[in-house]
């Protein structure tokens, strides 16, 4: 039943139309009319049926169903805390790639993880992770350390099934240099497998540039040899991720068809962001605007094919919209430093992926320390502290305490150092602000077409 007398608990709003998304600190949102925001606001007699969807989802303070509410709050997002998660290793900063706007600043000759630093990187990860482990290989290209790999993968396998514990591997590769064998090996001990795939090969190898030749023709074999894995059972599919750049703008259907064509139905689009050597890529670089144009026609191309029966969805979509349709709070996307760490192969310490990237290129401001050193001391020196509060956008950042997104949107204080030259940052002038909100305008919009709502509830209930 939805109260006569209510006061409304604090929410934002924004203005879409005729209608009003108003959203709580539960990260729960709700369509009004735009006609019906003032009588809410000022706790006006609403029509029976938006009261009671009001009351239901929180938006009433004298009427919280806390038991209910509470796993959406991010409050809730400590309750079951036991360490870090996600630990991202960079094996080595060598690669035989030299992409033009490569994150991580890799090129021929980078230095390798040893493996006194790798011990020393393991023994940090079970002194202070979680239970249960995922351990993800990165670089430079991790296939080129990969002993250091092998020794990771043997070494930790060990101490958790002396621990009870559970452990996970990944790797992000460019599958250049994977061989018969270390698919094998990496397919033997269950390690699932991300790559890049910017598109077909007109697209991809304009920045990607591979000292053996053409790196979509090297992707694509080492996709093929992990497919055929794949469909006998012996490997989890692969998984890849678009980089978006000025060339990719003019062919949003294109990529996705290449992605369907090498067999993956995760397509993962990201807009270059200024980390690494893509700082100095200002051409390559895409506006907000276009690349939500682009982006917008990706989706529309992938649901119109899933109306065709084609199985595609995007990763990123993926996740906002799970969080969004069933309240299911992703517990790290938002808590860095806490869910989530990175380490170099010299064993420093960063609070995100990016941090380790924006140091690769140069800029340790983000590093919190080193493999020898304490987690306690990392999380509570005054960056370990600042990166905690900038982890939570409402309580941080003047404008997404008011923006309708705030609760299924992330911050990333790397990104506002790389482009603005601050800490904080100006989310009123960011570019990933506003990209942010604009895919979130694109979801919302989908989400209120109840034929369109059906399709991306199936993506929901179906993918991880
Ligand atoms: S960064 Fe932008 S989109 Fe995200 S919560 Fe803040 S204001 Fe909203």
């Amino acid at each position: 039943m939805a109260p006569k007398k209510y006061r409304p608990s604090d929410f934002n709003f924004s203005r879409r139309g005729g209608t009003c998304l108003l959203s709580n600190d539960f990260a729960i949102s709700a369509e009004i009319r735009s006609g019906e925001l003032l009588r809410f606001a000022s706790g006006a007699t609403l029509p029976a049926a938006v009261g009671k969807t009001l009351s239901s989802r929180g938006f009433f303070r004298d009427y919280l169903d806390f038991e209910k509410l509470m796993p959406g709050h991010f409050a809730a997002l400590l309750a079951d805390w036991a360490g870090p998660h996600v630990h991202i290793v960079a094996v080595t900063g060598d690669c035989d790639h030299a992409c033009l706007y490569c994150g991580a600043s890799a090129s021929a000759g980078g230095r390798h993880m040893s493996m006194a630093t790798a011990k020393k990187t393991l023994d940090f990860i079970f002194r202070n992770g979680a239970r249960d482990l995922v351990i993800e290989f990165q670089g430079g290209e991790p296939l080129r350390n990969f002993g250091a790999v092998r020794y990771i993968v043997e070494e930790a396998g060990r101490r958790a099934a002396k621990e009870g514990r559970k452990v996970h591997f990944s790797m992000v590769s460019n599958l250049a240099s994977l061989n018969a064998e270390k698919l094998e090996y990496l397919a033997s001990r269950s390690v699932t497998l991300c790559t890049s795939l910017d598109g077909p090969a007109r697209i991809h190898d304009q920045a990607r540039k591979f000292s053996g030749g053409s790196s979509h023709a090297a992707a694509a074999r080492g996709i093929a040899a992990v497919n055929k894995l794949a469909a006998k059972g012996r490997i989890e599919p692969l998984n890849a991720i678009c980089t978006v750049t000025k060339f990719s703008l003019p062919y949003p259907r294109g990529i996705v068809d290449e992605f369907l064509e090498r067999g993956i139905k995760r397509v993962q689009l990201g807009p270059l962001e200024p980390l690494g050597r893509a700082a100095g890529t200002d051409s390559l670089a895409v506006s907000p605007e276009a690349f939500l144009s682009f982006y917008s026609k990706a989706l529309d191309y992938m649901l119109r094919l899933n109306r065709e029966g084609v199985e595609v969805y995007e990763k990123g979509a993926l996740m906002f919209i799970k969080h969004i349709v069933s309240g299911e709070r992703p517990r790290y996307q938002n808590l860095d430093l806490l869910y989530r760490l990175a380490y170099g192969p010299d064993g420093s310490v960063y609070g995100s992926d990016e941090a380790r990237l924006a140091a690769a290129g140069g800029n340790d401001f983000f590093r919190l320390g080193c493999v020898t050193g304490s987690f306690g001391d990392m999380v509570s020196s005054p960056l370990g502290r600042a990166l905690l509060l900038s982890c939570f956008p409402r309580l941080a950042q003047p404008r997404c305490a008011r923006c309708p997104y705030s609760a299924y949107c992330r911050v990333s204080p790397v990104y506002s150092y790389a482009a603005q030259g601050s800490f904080w940052g100006d989310m009123m002038t960011s570019g990933r602000c506003q990209v942010f909100m604009g895919v979130f305008d694109i979801i919302f919009d989908k989400l209120a077409r109840p034929a369109t709502r059906k399709l991306l509830e199936r993506w929901a209930e179906k993918y991880q």
